[in-house]
């Protein structure tokens, strides 16, 4: 046996990726408890919209990560692309704060500053997330693989450590509110900035420790170049590589149009969640018709495929944290907290603290189980956990159920939602990352884990819209009400909204514009929104630095003609009503919640009721 095999403990460089994924996903998780409300209250979009955005931003962020794994082992190995995707998502994040800083003078080039920023951050996600997780489990050479499991439980407390610290310091420098309640909209840049610097002491502390800690137990260096990986024969599976005829790839391609037009055209996905679902499936198609799989493999690799097919319903129900759940929490909830106003963006830390507290106590629960023989076997704990969220938003569906319109909802009932939620995060998450560890041919083992990043992803797309059919919240009925509109009574379909109404509903977010309609009756409603949008902005600056205040728009560039807003109305170009989703209209948030209480529940009774033939067909594998 060698000296490393019975050496206790784990190798230092552990600590150096805990502390560079800590910093990380502080930057990531603390963009992210801001991003939307940014996106509301300074660049002027609609709830839904930004849900629909954080969806496909977060989806793509899932996507990436398969282009990194595969540059990386290609090309520049994994040290080389933590590198570059942390000092990207930095440049994404100091854009963002360009964007929070100038959005009040130049709308439009704060709207492509923040799109340039996701995508950059997109991209460096990409190449760090996959490559950050890889090292981990190269740093254990084969005969201490047991120690993996609390490898990756050690690293997932960094996670979420990284996650809380990010909730906690970015809400209280970028979503300031003052005692009366008004939001300080020119403070979120400060948010995005410490989540700049957090990006950069994370690639600094990885750039300075790595060559001395991050090296296998004979000190050489793991993550290298692939070309000159000296360390590549330590590294397990490295050399058996998938290899696809030209016939499967072909396949794949056409397969991948064929399902994107699917989705796009008959199922009126839009071009980003597309390639999520598409990529997704043809992924997963392309490795299973692969000819050298056994029937053991093909059976294990369905398992996969049938885990990640449920798992998508979690993440979707998930993450509404960073969306509709920070909505309700600035717009419906009483956020005090030991007599604390906590910012609205900040309840969803509660995640990440219960995650870095209970993270330890469920492994060893689970050891504790598996020395008993009582473990259940990974999609069982999966089914819990989908059945834990269902319960987590029955408890609070429970609690709106008599808040009217316009009560608040008390923060306690959040906090327990992430604590809830947290518990199921914790059966479902890194048991799955293990089960596909576990459950894959090694030479189709990083693809397949492509695949169930991909089905997180496809969760995201999912969350995002979900999360779009939020009904209003209080907030929208009273701001109603102060320009004299009973938004219920229109809504309910008791009263007939005239032209003015409707503009003025579309103006403060709650009514849609149908940009077709408004086309074909050349009508440039958004551009009216905007132009509003854009004075009230400049007007609120210039009262802020002291400045006169210079309104550049004509009145005409800002209103409409009696007879366009007849139009407005009799076209249904604006139109006020409630969400729907499968048919259901979505009244309120009892309904709203309900959605993911049916959804996830019965992702649970069924994935449960499959448990029995899914341990068949894992032979073995638990
Ligand atoms: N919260 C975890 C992370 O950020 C897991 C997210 C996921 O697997 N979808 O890494």
């Amino acid at each position: 046996m060698s000296e490393t095999a019975v050496k206790t403990g784990h190798p230092k460089g552990l600590w150096v990726l805990f502390g560079t994924e800590m910093w990380e996903r502080f930057n990531f998780y603390g963009m992210r408890a801001i991003l939307t409300l940014f996106m509301i209250n300074a660049l002027m979009m609609k709830e839904a919209d930004a849900s629909i955005i954080y969806g496909g931003f977060l989806g793509l962020c899932y996507l990436t990560p398969m282009l990194g794994g595969f540059i990386a082992d290609r090309f520049f190995g994994n040290r080389n692309c933590i590198l570059l995707g942390g000092l990207m998502m930095a440049i994404g994040q100091f854009l963002l704060f360009f964007s929070a800083s100038i959005f009040g003078s130049n709308l439009s080039l704060a709207n492509t500053l923040m799109w340039s920023a996701l995508g950059i951050i997109i991209f460096g996600n990409g190449f760090f997330k996959p490559n950050i997780s890889s090292m981990v489990g190269s740093l254990y050479p084969k005969q201490e693989k047991t120690k993996l499991d609390t490898a990756f439980t050690i690293f997932y407390m960094g996670i979420n450590l990284g996650a809380f610290l990010g909730q906690l310091i970015c809400p209280i420098v970028g979503d300031v509110k003052d005692a009366g309640g008004i939001r300080d909209i020119h403070a979120f840049k400060w948010g995005f900035l410490a989540a700049a610097i957090a990006m950069l002491i994370g690639t600094a502390v990885f750039y300075f420790l790595k060559n001395k800690y991050v090296v296998t137990p004979e000190g050489r260096p793991l993550g290298g170049l692939p070309s000159k990986n000296d360390a590549a024969d330590y590294e397990e599976g490295e050399s058996q590589k998938a290899v696809f005829s030209q016939k499967a790839l072909i396949g794949a391609v056409v397969g991948f149009l064929v399902l994107g037009i699917i989705f796009h055209y008959v199922i009126g996905q839009n071009w980003i969640y597309t390639v999520i679902y598409s990529s997704g499936i043809t992924l997963a198609g392309l490795i299973i018709s692969d000819s050298s799989l056994t029937k053991i493999e093909r059976d294990r690799i369905f398992v996969i495929y049938i885990v990640a097919f449920f798992v998508i319903f979690f993440w979707a129900a998930f993450e509404q944290a960073g969306s509709s759940l920070t909505f309700i929490a600035d717009n419906q909830t009483d956020r005090n907290f030991f007599g604390w106003n906590m910012p609205p963006s900040m309840v969803q830390i509660f995640n990440g603290a219960f995650v870095f507290i209970f993270a330890f106590p469920f492994s060893v629960l689970w050891d504790y189980l598996r020395s008993k023989g009582k473990e259940p076997i990974s999609p069982v704990k999966q089914s819990i956990g989908l059945a834990l969220i269902a319960v987590s938003y029955f408890i609070i569906a429970h609690n709106v159920k008599d808040l009217g319109n316009t009560g608040l909802l008390g923060i306690q009932w959040l906090i327990l939602l992430y604590l809830i939620q947290t518990f199921a995060e914790l059966c479902l998450s890194p048991i799955g990352l293990s089960l596909v560890g576990k459950l894959s041919p090694k030479r189709f083992a990083s693809l397949l884990f492509g695949v169930f990043f991909l089905s997180n992803a496809a969760g995201y797309a999912l969350a995002g819209t979900l999360g779009s059919i939020l009904p209003p919240t209080g907030d929208k009925y009273i701001a109603a009400e102060k320009a004299n509109i009973d938004l219920k009574a229109i809504l309910d379909g008791e009263k007939v909204a005239d032209g003015t109404e409707l503009f003025t509903l579309a103006k403060m977010n709650f009514a849609k514009v149908n940009a077709d309609v408004a086309k074909e009756n050349k009508l440039d409603i958004e551009k009216k929104i905007k132009n509003i949008a854009q004075i009230k902005s400049e007007k609120e600056l210039a009262i802020k630095n002291n400045k006169p205040f210079v309104n550049n728009f004509k009145a005409t560039d800002t209103t409409f003609t009696p007879q366009e807003l007849d139009m407005i109305k009799s076209k249904k170009v604006i139109v006020a009503e409630y969400p729907t989703f499968a048919g259901f209209t979505i009244k309120t948030l009892f309904d709203f919640f309900m959605v993911f209480v049916v959804l996830c529940g019965l992702a649970a009774v069924v994935l449960f009721a499959l448990t029995p033939k899914l341990k068949k067909m894992m032979h073995g594998v638990r």
